[in-house]
């Protein structure tokens, strides 16, 4: 079925235009040829001069002006820096190592020296690095350990229309630091916030009515096209929309798809590959990338390598590449719609992922994408009466996400008044009380006059991980299993240690069989573990074994990062060898509120929410359906799934928080 009236739009199939191959590496002054063509370099005199002006400014500039690569740089050459560092967060951590890769280069140093990253689990820099991109979870961090930020001159708040909670959280941090700092006769802190919407006011009136800066920005008509009717599948109906294009538009005009996550993206991406290798050869050649947070980051720079000629370029990204990193040469956007976001209900405790519209605003950022070298278009997989119901902006995540996480980190920090604290957007009262609630069940926090944490709860926001999964390494004590728990922590890190080629799909199913534990998941991590310890992580049998040896090397690094915070709080080094029930019931002391009892015929229902779930395939527990599971999270697609499981024994969770099953048992 046809689901867009595209024919007469898009013309009749032109021969291919030929794009000369270009595989040299640009050089620097090629690259500074490119960058005095941005739309920031002629603004670039009078934005300083603002800067230097005031405490804090507002820079509001379209995606792909200018403003993340080369702010950074102009204040660095005009050595406005004052010799310390220049901080530019990006809420993922994908762009932060893009971008610092781009400016180092664009600089012509080495990264990691005067331009240089720092994001969870890898630092990439050194005392003289003086511009350095980080998550805004890590300036966070940071900055339990130095709330004055005494390192930095410059924080530049960067995506600040993105509002996640760290940065949401890191706005009122940075502003009470520059005010401290003000107080203390220090030197200033200047805050720059930078922002792709225009949607401003909010953000100036919280920081005192700051200046706002609008930077001109170039936009090339684009002809937005809405599907004729509701589409019940986006994943398939984004993949006919990009072969629909292929066939009917000139190469050489690259298309941008927006999907919600790994899996899917990976999914997308086989299919189209397989597609275009047919051997009737009736499609033009089309090379295919993936983009998404967890992207190793080799993979991720083919994005923006220039396409050869005669073959189109399909880029399959979430979110990320709404505004966060610039692809070039993007002719047509295919706009699902969708999103995956984090919800947390406080009332029910439920906290997932769930895949849902996107706001209005995230829409128009995706359209733009398709104009900003040319003309283009935008194929939206929605109705317009769909669009239209979408919400204006972006909720941000601070009202719709569990707060546990922040919350521990801004105790940590010496704010225990949480509710007064200086937000921008204040959470849901009811949610600060369930997550305090939650710190307290896991030992983390004492109510008395005030809210402060305890011994324990210092202990777990040391650590850079969710306090659940904390609260499991701390318990493992306890229970005489660190060494497993720490591979089990560091496997849960990363993203999927199975690698299973779409085409090879049986083969990989096979192959992972020896794995598998009857205990669930978490113990056929560790088995994968450990038998790749047995060979020494050798990449040949990483291959035999359709284990993505990638990703393994990386939870190996987070291992011996989480391990060395293991031994500065003097944890025993424990083994529990064949003994693994313990490390189940180690896990109920994080996730007992991730309890879930089988109903019938594979049905689940949670202990804390009476929400109907079930496993999902990917689990190793999916044909086993034991009685009584803990999960690490929820994931609601067509249905609510549970991942990354373990089978408990009831009276574990009893035992693990007796308050909690107590209070719910009286609930009911
Ligand atoms: P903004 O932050 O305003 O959205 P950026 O500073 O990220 O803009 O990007 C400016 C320009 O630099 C983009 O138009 C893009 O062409 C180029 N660019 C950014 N990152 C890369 C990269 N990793 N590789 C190649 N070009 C890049
Ligand atoms: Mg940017």
């Amino acid at each position: 079925t046809r689901m867009m009236s595209t024919k007469g739009v898009l013309g009749s199939p032109k021969p291919a235009k030929r794009v000369k191959l270009t595989s040299v590496e640009p050089t620097r002054d090629e690259l500074l040829e490119e960058r005095k063509k941005l739309p920031i370099f002629p603004a670039k005199g009078k934005l300083l001069q603002n800067v230097q002006q005031v405490s804090t400014a507002i820079i509001i500039g379209e995606t792909g002006c200018g403003k993340t690569t080369q702010i950074p740089q102009f204040l660095y050459k005009a050595g406005m820096h004052r010799n310390h560092t220049i901080a530019i967060t990006q809420p993922r951590r994908v762009a932060a190592i893009s971008i610092a890769e781009r400016v180092s280069k664009e600089m012509g140093t080495e990264l990691g020296q005067t331009v240089g990253y720092c994001v969870r689990f890898e630092d990439v820099s050194c005392q003289a690095t003086k511009i350095r991109f980080m998550t805004d979870g890590m300036l966070l961090r940071e900055s339990t350990l130095d709330p004055l930020l005494k390192r930095y001159s410059f924080v530049i708040l960067d995506e600040a229309h993105e509002r996640t909670v760290h940065t949401d959280v890191l706005f009122g941090v940075v502003k009470g630091a520059q005010k401290r700092r003000r107080a203390k006769g220090l030197p200033q802190l200047k805050i720059l916030v930078m922002s792709a919407t225009m949607d401003v006011d909010q953000f100036s009136q919280y920081f005192d009515c700051a200046p706002v800066f609008y930077l001109e920005g170039r936009q090339y008509p684009i002809q937005v096209k809405y599907s004729v009717q509701s589409q019940s599948d986006y994943l398939f109906s984004a993949l006919v929309a990009v072969m629909q294009i292929h066939q009917e538009a000139p190469l050489g005009q690259d298309i941008l798809v927006f999907l919600t996550g790994q899996e899917e993206i990976e999914s997308a991406v086989h299919t189209l590959r397989d597609i275009v290798k047919d051997v009737t050869k009736q499609y033009a050649p089309m090379i295919v990338c993936p983009m998404y947070a967890a992207l190793p980051t080799g993979q991720q720079m083919r994005i923006f390598q220039p396409t050869p000629g005669g073959v189109r370029k399909v880029i399959v990204a979430t979110n990320i590449a709404e505004t966060s990193v610039t692809i070039p040469n993007i002719k047509f956007v295919v706009d699902t719609g969708m999103v995956k976001a984090k919800i947390f209900n406080p009332n029910s405790g439920l906290d997932m992922l769930k895949v849902c519209w996107v706001s209005k605003s995230q829409a128009w950022q995706r359209t733009g994408r398709a104009g900003r070298e040319a003309p283009g278009t935008c194929y939206r997989l929605y109705t317009e009466e769909e669009f239209e119901q979408f919400s204006t902006n972006t909720i941000p995540e601070i009202q719709r996400c569990n707060l546990s996480s922040v919350i521990l980190q801004l105790l940590a920090l010496g704010i225990s008044d949480i509710v007064h604290f200086d937000f921008m957007d204040k959470p849901r009262p009811e949610a600060i009380l369930a997550a305090l609630d939650q710190l307290v069940l896991l030992g983390a926090v004492e109510k008395q006059e005030k809210v402060q944490l305890t011994l324990l709860g210092r202990q777990l926001a040391a650590f850079p991980l969710d306090p659940r999964l904390s609260r499991v390494l701390l318990g493992a004590k306890e229970f005489d299993c660190l060494e497993e728990m720490l591979t089990v922590v560091s496997l849960l890190s990363v993203e999927s240690v199975f690698h299973t080629p779409y085409n090879k799909r049986d083969t990989a199913h096979a192959a992972r069989q020896k794995f598998i534990s009857s205990e669930g998941d978490h113990l056929t991590l560790l088995n994968v573990y450990r038998a790749y310890k047995g060979v020494k992580g050798d990449k040949q049998w990483c291959q035999e074994n359709f284990i993505n040896a990638r990703n393994m090397q990386t939870a190996s690094q987070i291992r011996k990062q989480l391990r060395e915070i293991c031994v500065h709080l003097q944890l025993p080094f424990k083994s529990c060898g064949q003994n693994t029930g313990v490390i189940r019931k180690c896990l109920c002391h994080g996730f007992f509120t991730n309890a879930a009892e089988l109903q019938h015929e594979g049905v689940y229902k949670t202990v804390a929410s009476k929400k109907t779930v079930v496993i999902h395939p990917s689990s190793s527990l999916f044909m086993r359906k034991p009685g009584c599971v803990i999960y690490n999270e929820l994931v609601q697609t067509s249905k609510c799934y549970m991942r990354n499981l373990s089978v408990v024994d009831p009276q574990w969770l009893y035992e693990a928080a007796p308050t909690y099953f107590k209070r719910k048992k009286t609930a009911n």
